[in-house]
């Protein structure tokens, strides 16, 4: 049986009424994806006011691992609720925010003392990284790479690369900060990816050492698969070599997992599959199931430079998420999450690698578990994105019933982040709603044999 079920146009009237009221209430900044206003959800499914069903593929940009509405999750927050909301955990402490601290001090790679501070978003959990990672080490200076996004706030704000939509008229920005190149297996001019990442490496190497001073790096940041830069999968050597460098310069390494972790790519964090410890590793999203919850976990050292009352909030640790986030912890581990992951990338990946082989707008096709995405192309050749022709997709995928974002610095990349609770009936009736929406789209698609492009769509 069908999951999307679309009772009316989209947008549906109902939504239209409230677009109408929402354009005239919320400022344009806040970017919408789709049209349509939710009702319910529930696993993989959104219901939107007018009664349509959709699949969603965007998981509220990759929170909902465990899936929409997890019954057990839905059922620890009932219960925090009846006992109490808020007492800020800097005025009366509560045992969620403490078990919580200790699940993800054993849940995080690496083999040592360990303390965790939580807050409310991703944002929030990037500018408290780096408060540590200056008062610990007496450093200034802060390095993040191409590509990389970290969130909207000024730190965040200024370690994040792309200026067009988050950073356009928003400076000055915050000092101190050096970007560096990341790696980008797609569009890199070496020959092979040892000499990509060797490259990456030592243009690190010679940034820090000729425009900074290696006894003035504080910190260096970076999301395993950068996630809104376009799904670009950092190869482990080169988080292998970052980290060696970090170790080499007493630099504090932050791993922003808030969009990779909790299972996303077949492993509780992405670090896993390079093997490396962060000093520092941020986390938020898929944590709590759709509760507004962040953390910083690492080195116990690191975590205790902060004078009392250097850090926290008045909702940083709120009980509510905490139980959320405990019980979601519990779910991925007991329930397989990590193998589903790695399947349900796996399907989708092969399907994706197929399009790379039928249309020519589809350039290429990548990803680590289930963190899989989708680039468009004008041109094979020279690999010029398509922006244009991604919103295209998506606006049609919308229309038939399918919830997916775009990523990017020119918006040309489709990404997959539904959650893993996507059944593989649910998974194969959403990827149809995309290919159909790509062939329609394509002014080109290959011939049997895979080479030539012919201009007869697909
Ligand atoms: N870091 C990464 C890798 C992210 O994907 C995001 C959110 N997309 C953030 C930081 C910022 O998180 P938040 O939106 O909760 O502030």
């Amino acid at each position: 049986m069908n999951s999307i079920n679309l009772r009316t146009g989209i947008p549906g009237p109902r939504s239209l009424a409230l677009l109408a009221r929402r354009q005239a209430a919320v400022p344009r900044g806040v970017s919408n994806v789709t049209p349509v206003f939710a009702a319910r959800t529930e696993g993989a499914t959104l219901t939107d006011v007018d009664g349509n069903v959709f699949l969603d593929f965007a998981a509220g940009i990759g929170v909902l691992n465990v899936g929409a509405n997890h019954p057990e999750v839905v059922a620890a927050v009932h219960a925090q609720v009846d006992n109490y909301l808020h007492t800020c955990f800097h005025v009366t402490m509560y045992e969620p925010y403490v078990q919580l601290a200790e699940a993800l001090n054993r849940l995080t790679p690496g083999d040592f003392p360990k303390k965790t501070v939580l807050f409310n978003s991703g944002a929030e959990a990037v500018e408290n990284a780096v408060k540590l990672a200056r008062r610990h080490t007496g450093r200034p200076t802060v390095l993040s790479f191409t590509h990389g996004y970290h969130g909207r706030t000024l730190m965040a704000m200024s370690l994040t690369a792309r200026v067009s939509t988050y950073k356009y008229g928003f400076g000055p920005f915050a000092p101190e900060v050096f970007r560096v190149p990341a790696c980008d297996p797609f569009r890199s001019p070496h020959a092979s990816p040892g000499e990509a990442v060797r490259a990456a490496l030592a243009e690190v190497r010679r940034t820090i050492a000729e425009e900074i001073g290696a006894d003035k790096v504080a910190a260096m940041i970076i999301e395993p698969v950068q996630g809104e830069g376009g799904f670009i999968v950092q190869p482990p050597e080169f988080l292998v070599g970052l980290r060696a460098l970090c170790d080499e310069y007493g630099i504090v390494f932050i791993l922003d997992e808030i969009q990779t972790g909790f299972g996303r790519t077949g492993r509780m964090f992405a670090a896993e599959h390079a093997g490396i410890v962060p000093d520092l590793m941020l986390m938020a999203k898929s944590m709590s199931d759709g509760l507004p919850l962040s953390a910083v976990t690492g080195r116990a050292e690191i975590l205790d430079a902060a004078q009392v009352g250097g850090l926290g909030g008045t909702f940083g640790g709120n009980p509510v998420a905490c139980a959320a986030a405990l019980r979601v912890i519990e779910v991925i581990r007991r329930d397989g999450f990590l193998e589903r992951a790695r399947t349900v990338g796996d399907r989708v990946l092969a399907r994706f690698r197929g399009w790379v082989a039928r249309y020519a707008l589809v350039g290429d096709a990548r990803g680590l578990g289930a963190m899989c995405a989708i680039e468009f192309v004008q041109d094979r050749a020279t690999k010029e994105p398509a922006g244009p022709a991604a919103a295209e997709v998506l606006r049609r995928c919308y229309e038939h019933g399918v919830l997916l974002m775009k990523a990017g610095h020119h918006d040309s990349v489709i990404r997959f982040l539904a959650p893993l609770v996507v059944t593989d009936v649910q998974l194969d009736e959403g990827l149809e709603v995309m290919e159909d929406a790509i062939g329609a789209v394509s002014p080109a698609t290959f011939d049997a044999a895979g080479t030539r492009p012919s201009a007869s769509g697909g």
